[in-house]
């Protein structure tokens, strides 16, 4: 069994280090030695896989990563980890630690340096401050990735997999239904982290589908009319697309009528079926 697993050791190599946790970037370390493998495992990732960890702390995810995959390169923003890692995962020769930030770093060189020819994977504990900006931008830039295997907040994982069309649903997660297929793999409790957050999380795998579930011509608009639609929750859907689009009431009776969606609807009610006819409704209106 690995060192890493060993809650002492890594307590004793981050204080060695003289390292303190900082709440602004996010640093709640896994500890339960059971996460780890099961995140791993599940990750899909093997011999033939090519991983990227976005923060690996102090290398606990990243050592299961490294034994089940060709080659994981991890990307850390705080500096004062790099002695940390080098030390915890010096018995792996297929790592590469990037000190870099993971919202700004080129990930599509990134990926094209670092594994050509190569099945790609994404797996990381996500720093909770930059969780939905970061599985958008993934998801956004279409990135050659298989899938997304991330622990988040629970809460913001219930939001992420919600199916479009009901009470729990949000932008984010008609976003991430029209470029992957997500499911909530397992819960963690608050107490498997060191410090311990506030709140219990959970593990998602976004998988990326080959083709959106709806074919749209203006993905511009598509997601313009969802941030739109879900940017005042109390108010109809007809009130917060006239507010978030600035277009006239008058037209957007018109272009749900085309749509055939009731002027008094919520967002949550939306499939993304109905947020496809919105989308075309107004791209003939215009
Ligand atoms: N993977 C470790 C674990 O599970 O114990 C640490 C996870 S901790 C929730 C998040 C990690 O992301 C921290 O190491 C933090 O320093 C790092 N981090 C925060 N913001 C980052 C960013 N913008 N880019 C890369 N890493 C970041």
């Amino acid at each position: 069994m690995s060192r890493l697993t060993d809650i002492s050791y890594v307590k004793g190599v981050l204080s060695k280090n003289g390292f303190t946790f900082s709440k602004a970037l996010g640093q709640n370390f896994l500890v339960n030695p059971s996460v780890c493998p099961r995140m791993a495992e599940l990750s899909g990732c093997g011999d033939d896989t090519g991983v990227i960890e976005i923060g690996p702390g102090a290398g606990v995810l990243t050592n299961e990563l490294a034994s089940l995959a060709c080659k994981v390169v991890a990307v850390e923003l705080d500096k004062r980890l790099l002695p940390v890692l080098d030390e915890t995962l010096a018995e792996h020769d297929n790592v590469k630690i990037i000190n870099g930030d993971a919202m700004k770093l080129d990930l599509h060189k990134l990926i094209a340096e670092e594994f050509p020819g190569k099945k790609v994977v994404i797996c990381a504990n996500l720093p909770y401050y930059i969780t939905s900006p970061i599985i958008m931008r993934i998801l956004e830039e279409k990135l050659p990735v298989e899938s997304l295997t991330v622990m988040v907040q629970k809460e913001a994982a219930d939001r992420i997999c919600a199916e479009p069309g009901t009470r729990e649903s949000g932008a984010i997660s008609a976003a991430v239904h029209y470029y992957s297929a997500p499911e909530l793999l397992f819960k963690v409790s608050r107490g498997s982290f060191i410090p311990a957050p506030k709140v219990d999380s959970a593990v998602i795998k976004l998988s990326i589908l080959k083709e959106p579930p709806v074919s749209i011509e203006d993905e511009a608009l598509f997601f313009r009319v969802i941030k739109a639609a879900f940017s005042q929750r109390r108010k109809t859907l007809s009130n917060s697309l006239s507010s978030g689009l600035s277009l006239p009431k008058s037209e957007i009776a018109a272009v749900l009528e085309k749509a055939c969606i009731r002027p008094n609807a919520r967002a949550e009610e939306m499939t993304m079926a109905n947020f496809a006819a919105i989308t075309r409704a107004l791209q003939q209106q215009t």
